[in-house]
């Protein structure tokens, strides 16, 4: 029987107890997620990187099994995968769309006791957050450009001390509550749905172990971005490089014609990289050679360098850049040895989401359907989307609602994060029509 008509049977007191328990917000989850502390740390070697992660994995366990899933699967290392079957009437079938998000948050900034505090109504100006005073969410074109969209909405921040964690966990209550919509509303129907919670995404190793054969779908979407209607389906392509000048240490008291300072060498070699494509000079499209490493003493210097650029190309034009610096530095330099290694990170994964466009047109679709006013912003950095699309599942990225991530500043709509659950309905309808 249909459960809606069921409930209408029983006492009023069950009715309200079986609505509130199908109908819990997004925020309501939300509040709920960002209290447990699930940071993730860069110099752990375990997967994951921290246990904590799995508090939350658990909790979304049981959650999903609650709200009638019964194919849900959290793995040792601390993926969690479930499916929400099709309800299509016998016959008809529609692809398997996926979504997912991360249940880490970001080691820049401390996520634990975090104590988010609601400002209903927002009518613009600067939010001093009260556990800390100093620290201002301010209400201006280049440090806060949404907020004067925000007029009118409830916004979500921190008291000031840690971090909010909508990074992710404003991408798992959004899935979350359409998961919910759709078991509390049998009569809308959708296609099969798989669900992915993912560890460690803020320390590069998210898409580490994820199982795509065992996910199973054609297409899917991290719910990862910032405020509507920003959608990405274009990442960097980045490398990495270092570059090592040996030297010879001496005592500096008969260092004379002896002693080679291998950081003399690299002082030079820095001092001609390109300053007008460096991370602090450009924005857009624009690529970048970024040195952000340096380790030296008189015997060896290293200088560790990251190459960035949407082109995949121009990672090679950056590589023959600072080839050209080293050759003209080295005959200053007979004795010192200096040697350039470059190693391939990743690759912007919008040359492989060419191949398969149409889950990018229904994106755009539903977005605009859900009124995001959706435009493509190329994201200057890497997301797990980018790697799992060259693994074989395609994978653009969707806004959760949230702003200022991994910092104490890090705020969010509340509104814009329930623009996010429309938007994932219309593309869960838009996907069972046009197969
Ligand atoms: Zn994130």
């Amino acid at each position: 029987m249909n459960k809606r008509r069921w409930v209408a049977f029983v006492p009023s007191f069950i009715n309200i107890f079986f609505e509130r328990q199908m109908k819990e917000t997004a925020l309501e989850r939300l509040l709920r997620y960002v209290k447990i502390d699930t940071q993730s740390d860069p110099h752990s070697e375990t997967v994951p990187t921290t246990k904590k992660q799995f508090n939350l994995a658990n909790m979304l366990v049981d959650e999903l099994k609650d709200l009638g899933i019964k194919d849900v699967e959290l793995d040792d290392k601390c993926y969690l995968y479930a499916t929400l079957p099709s309800n299509l009437p016998e016959g008809e079938t529609a692809p398997k769309i996926g979504y997912i998000a991360h249940l880490d948050t970001s080691p820049d900034t401390t996520g634990k006791d975090v104590k988010p505090q609601i400002i209903e109504n927002y009518q613009g100006g600067d939010i001093v957050l009260p556990g800390d005073t100093s620290i201002v969410i301010k209400d201006d074109k280049i440090e806060n450009p949404r907020l004067k969209d925000c007029i009118g909405h409830t916004l979500l921040t921190t008291d000031g001390t840690t971090l909010l964690g909508g990074d992710d966990k404003a991408g798992i209550a959004v899935i979350m509550t359409i998961v919910d919509y759709y078991l509390s509303n049998p009569d809308v129907k959708h296609g099969p749905i798989g669900i992915a919670f993912t560890p460690d995404e803020e320390v590069g190793r998210g898409a580490d172990h994820f199982d795509v054969e065992k996910f199973a779908c054609e297409y899917a979407y991290t719910v990862d971005g910032e405020m509507p209607g920003e959608i990405n389906k274009e990442t960097f392509s980045a490398n990495g490089g270092t570059i090592t000048a040996s030297g010879r240490d001496i005592h500096p008291g008969f260092a004379k014609d002896r002693m080679i300072n291998s950081m003399r060498a690299m002082a030079d070699i820095m001092a001609l990289m390109p300053k007008d494509m460096a991370p602090e000079t450009t924005d857009g499209r624009d690529p970048y050679i970024h040195p952000h490493k340096f380790d030296g003493t008189v015997a060896e210097s290293k200088l560790e360098l990251l190459f960035r650029d949407f082109d995949t190309d121009g990672l090679d034009k950056q590589k023959k850049i600072i080839e050209d610096i080293i050759a003209k530095v080295q005959p200053n330099y007979p004795t010192t040895k200096i040697e350039f290694e470059i190693k391939e990170y990743y690759r912007n994964m919008a040359d492989k989401l060419a191949e398969n466009p149409k889950g990018l047109d229904y994106l755009f679709e539903a977005a605009t359907e859900a009124g995001a006013n959706p435009y493509w912003n190329p994201i200057r950095g890497g997301t797990d989307g980018a790697r799992l699309t060259f693994m074989g599942l395609p994978c653009p990225n969707i806004y959760g609602g949230g702003q200022n991530f991994h910092a104490k500043t890090e705020w969010l709509s509340v509104d814009a994060m329930n623009m996010s659950v429309e938007t994932l309905k219309n593309l869960t309808r838009i996907w069972m029509e046009k197969k």
